[in-house]
């Protein structure tokens, strides 16, 4: 299939256009690189560099698109509680002109990349898509409008469309992995403790209503999430918009993930205490069982151990990198 991947400079994106690239499809990348890394472009990929307003109509108009992977969003939730403006429009804004150009050049097929942060305060973990959404944050929010949007797009328009709702995407692919301009995500906070590059992890919060007071979240190794993209895209039905939650339904604390941090790395990881974060829920676990149920995805590195060795590996790859070039 020839498909357009937006944001594919991204963590998750760039993973995800390699994954369909060695499943043998055609990939156009677009992305603005205003969180993007020109580094994780996959080799392979076609890359037209620009915001989706300006140039998702030519890309479209190119023809035989069989169906686009939509990553390209703001995406951190403390961002967005200080700038929602940023997030309503580049988030819903961008979506909408994207189903438009989609509509207009008759391409009938969507995968979009979504949040566990749509749920907010769960009344029930493990996390169902049957549960209610009741965001905590605007980038929750945003994500949630959009879901709206695609269902009665799917509806009215007979899109085939699946959001997937990923929860705490970590670890590393090869020589992809989290590298943000702004880090925020605490594996690789944690670990840029351990390269030296940082003093301490401040752990936000230890008052939370969990065993030892620190945030509980379902990290999932970003591999087994391009694997469910691929399963997604390949089963994606006309008039319908399927939602799946993405995890690897174990919850580990704030605390737990350093600790696997010190034994992965050696390294003793300072961590101080600091205020908690506005917009955090306490506990974000999900249930995957719907896509394994539905689209037979069968994760196979839901370790936390696995998941921090990798990102681990990919760090000092490019802390290596990042001396040899000074
Ligand atoms: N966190 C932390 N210190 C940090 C970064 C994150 O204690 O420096 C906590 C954060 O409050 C949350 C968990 O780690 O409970 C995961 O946060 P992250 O930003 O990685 O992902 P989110 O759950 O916000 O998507």
């Amino acid at each position: 299939m020839k498909l357009v991947v937006t944001g594919g400079a991204g963590y998750v994106g760039s993973v995800c256009a390699d994954a369909l690239l060695e499943a043998g499809h055609k990939v156009v990348i677009i992305d603005d690189f205003s969180t993007g890394n020109p580094d994780a472009v996959p080799s392979g990929a076609e890359l037209v560099a620009g915001t989706i307003d300006d140039v998702i109509d030519e890309v479209l108009a190119a023809g035989d698109v069989d169906g686009v992977l939509h990553f390209a969003a703001r995406s951190l939730v403390g961002e967005s509680m200080e700038d929602p403006a940023e997030y309503w429009h580049y988030n819903l804004g961008v979506s909408l002109t994207l189903l438009d150009a989609m509509r207009r050049h008759d391409v009938k097929s969507l995968v979009f990349s979504s949040t566990a942060a749509t749920y907010g305060e769960p009344d029930q973990v493990p996390i169902e898509e049957t549960a209610p959404t009741h965001p905590t944050n605007p980038y929750g929010a945003t994500k949630l409008a959009i879901d709206y949007a695609i269902t009665s797009y799917c509806n009215a328009y007979g899109l085939a469309a699946t959001s997937l709702r990923y929860f705490n995407v970590a670890g590393a692919h090869g020589s992809i992995g989290e590298n943000h301009k702004t880090e925020t995500h605490l594996i690789p906070l944690v670990l840029q403790v351990a390269m030296g590059y940082r003093d301490k992890i401040f752990v936000f919060g230890d008052d939370w209503p969990t065993q030892d007071g620190t945030c509980i979240r379902d990290y999932i190794h970003i591999r087994d999430l391009a694997d469910a993209h691929i399963l997604a895209l390949e089963s994606n039905v006309a008039g319908e918009h399927r939602i799946f939650n993405l995890g690897s339904g174990d919850g580990y604390s704030v605390l737990e993930v350093i600790e696997m941090c010190r034994e992965v790395t050696g390294h003793s990881i300072p961590a101080e205490v600091a205020p908690r974060r506005a917009g955090d829920p306490a506990v974000l676990v999900a249930s995957s069982e719907k896509i394994k149920r539905e689209l037979g995805w069968d994760p196979s590195r839901t370790e936390l151990r696995r998941i921090v060795e990798d990102a681990w590996a990919f760090t000092q790859e490019l802390g290596d990198k990042s001396h040899a070039a000074r």
